[in-house]
């Protein structure tokens, strides 16, 4: 049993027992990591507001490669950025990004990329201009797949990788675009815009901070709706983004044509489907 230190993001927290919690953090050094924070719910104020979801930390612990959970030692807050966070989309994105990790990275595997992934989409998550969230999340969406394994090929064929077919057929299951051949005996394709294709491949390749340059909001919808039947066909633990949810019961934003992406109810883009 060692002690170890990194820094890391709280993805949630539960309570354990009637004094202490269990928080669930994502650490550049070890991965995904559950710690267990001896009595912080006894005297909350032991470690301020280091173990808030979306709290970016500096956790120390005994680890041991054998169990599933490792006793904090101490945490000291990097920067809280959930707290006096107001907005509720600002608040629903970030905690997207939280529910993105929770439900596609597997183990403790470290990922140092991916954590700084992270902390780059939480950062930008926080400032940028609220037309800009759906984008960023998108985004986050698609390097995180990306980095995990999974990018989606816009290049050739995903079946064969012969010249794609003008149609711009996208195929979730089979992990990006289609030639005419393999699109005529594929189930399940969605035909994408020339600027829904356009949009997803800069989301996929330019900084996240750059995310709603890239994208009208107005095409938000289409792209996120395919984005997220790729990350099913891929991701199991992966069930569409709760967080989201929130933001359909609101108006659109005034000055908007149409709402953002998470809060659209239908699909809004000129993508067709069958
Ligand atoms: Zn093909």
């Amino acid at each position: 049993m060692a002690l170890v230190r990194s820094e890391g993001i709280v993805l949630k927290t539960h309570a354990l027992g009637d004094t202490s919690r269990i928080v669930v953090v994502y650490t550049r050094d070890h991965g995904l990591v559950r710690l267990v924070a001896k009595g912080a719910r006894k005297s909350p104020s032991r470690f301020g507001i280091s173990l808030e979801p979306l709290s970016r930390s500096r956790f120390h612990f005994y680890f041991r490669n054998d169990r599933e959970l490792h006793l904090l030692s101490q945490a000291d807050t990097l920067v809280g950025t959930g707290i006096g966070m107001a907005e509720l989309p600002r608040l629903a994105h970030s905690q997207a990004a939280l529910e993105l990790i929770d439900r596609l990275v597997w183990g403790e595997e470290p990922h140092a990329e991916l954590y700084d992934l992270l902390v780059q989409a939480l950062d930008t998550l926080a400032a940028a201009p609220e037309s800009a969230l759906p984008a960023i999340t998108i985004a986050f969406e698609l390097q995180l797949a990306a980095l995990l394994g999974y990018r989606p090929r816009l290049d050739a064929c995903a079946g064969c990788g012969s010249p794609l077919s003008p149609e711009r057929w996208f195929s979730a299951t089979r992990g990006g675009l289609m030639c005419a051949t393999c699109a005529a005996s594929e189930p399940g394709l969605v035909r994408l815009s020339a600027d829904a294709l356009g949009g997803i491949a800069l989301l996929l390749s330019r900084p996240i901070r750059e995310a709603g340059d890239h994208l009208e909001a107005r095409r938000a919808g289409e792209i996120q709706r395919v984005v997220e039947q790729f990350l099913r066909a891929h991701f199991h633990r992966f069930e569409g983004l709760r967080s989201l949810e929130v933001l359909r019961s609101l108006p659109a934003a005034p000055g908007t044509k149409n709402p953002p992406a998470g809060a659209a109810p239908g699909f809004r883009g000129d993508a067709s489907v069958r």
